[in-house]
């Protein structure tokens, strides 16, 4: 049977697509919850990752282990980096960047920090290409809404200063900043299994909606329709 792992970091990110599967098994492997079910003779798993760059590769590893999956789809909500990415955009990563990777110039003792300064490290560069297939997958979605096809950027960080923003994006030229994307794309290309990642804006903390609870509950609910019809494209469903 052919097995796709779907994954989200919190709660709200998975509780539509488990109101779409209700019969489904909840389980845990290595600390991890997953929850199996079927679609149209596919077996789909619905994996909580955890928050962040550690608790994703981690949870992707495990899932690859334990379900040997097809494809993994990464989703969940992402910051808008530029001011033109709206509450509500939903972005097909056709990659993701580490935000994380920095080195900064030397200073000595009192001649403080400015992160404006800081470079991407020489080395561990890592920016990891989506597969083509989940892509073609995803933009057949009929969705009612803007959907981009562009680069994600993930980090152990929630960015709220606005030139650090820009400069970041600069930098790296991503769209939006989640924090676990990188490291799903990082761990399946590790194990050669097909990956993409699709976010949708939650926040955009230059132009506003800023951070905050309900903005994010309704993108979740938004993004996890979209996810619903994606796994109907792939599992052949008509
Ligand atoms: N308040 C939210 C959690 C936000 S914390 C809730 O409880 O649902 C960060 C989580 O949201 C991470 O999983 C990350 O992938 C995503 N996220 C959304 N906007 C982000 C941003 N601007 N920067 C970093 N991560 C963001």
């Amino acid at each position: 049977m052919k097995t796709i792992v779907v994954q989200g970091a919190v709660t709200g990110e998975l509780l539509e697509l488990k109101r779409y599967f209700p019969d489904g098994i909840q389980t845990e492997v290595n600390g991890y919850a997953f929850y199996e079910t079927e679609l149209n003779g596919y077996k789909v798993v619905v994996s909580k990752t955890g928050v962040g760059i550690l608790n994703a590769a981690i949870s992707t590893m495990t899932a690859i282990e334990a379900y040997h999956p097809d494809c993994v789809i990464n989703q969940g909500t992402a910051g808008g980096h530029t001011r033109d990415m709206q509450y509500g955009d939903i972005v097909i990563g056709a990659s993701s960047v580490y935000l994380n990777n920095m080195r900064m110039p030397l200073k000595g003792p009192g001649e403080g920090s400015n992160a404006l300064a800081w470079r991407p490290g020489r080395s561990n560069t890592i920016e990891i290409g989506a597969d083509e297939r989940l892509i073609e997958a995803a933009k057949a979605v009929l969705h009612d809404g803007r959907v981009i096809v562009g680069k994600l950027g993930a980090g152990d960080i929630f960015s709220r200063e606005a030139d650090r923003i820009d400069w970041l994006h600069e930098q790296m030229g991503h769209l939006c900043e989640d924090m676990e994307s990188v490291a799903v794309y990082k761990a399946c290309a590790a194990c050669n299994v097909p990956v993409l990642g699709v976010r949708i804006i939650s926040n955009n903390e230059l132009i506003g909606p800023r951070d905050d609870d309900e903005m994010y509950r309704l993108a979740q609910i938004k993004l996890q329709k979209f996810i619903r019809k994606l796994l109907g494209i792939l599992c052949g469903e008509e």
